[in-house]
């Protein structure tokens, strides 16, 4: 039913990380364990791609944990691959995507 799916979005989306720099920093919640993605890993970060992040399944390259949406996942916005480095080493001074 809707029209114009890039205005009805309340939380980010793959286009929100596309805009950000291309950059997704996903935190397991089964075990803490940190990673990036960017574009070149996951194609799907591009202008105008609506999908929201809460829908997409991520598997932990850790645990093996699977899963979808922030009961498994809290996800960031790193801006450039400095900050997507000092993501994965610990630092938390990046922005928290809202899924
Ligand atoms: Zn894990």
């Amino acid at each position: 039913m809707t029209k114009n799916p890039t205005k009805n979005q309340t939380t980010d989306s793959l286009h929100t990380v596309w805009e950000n720099g291309g950059f997704l920093g996903l935190v397991c919640k089964a075990c803490d364990h940190r990673a990036v993605l960017d574009r070149s890993a996951m194609p799907i970060i591009r202008w105008n791609n609506m999908t929201p992040l809460r829908s997409l399944t991520f598997r932990c390259g850790s645990c093996g944990a699977s899963g979808k949406g922030p009961e498994h996942w809290t996800m960031f916005l790193p801006m450039d691959a400095e900050q997507a480095r000092r993501f994965v080493s610990g630092y938390d001074d990046v922005q928290r995507a809202d899924i």
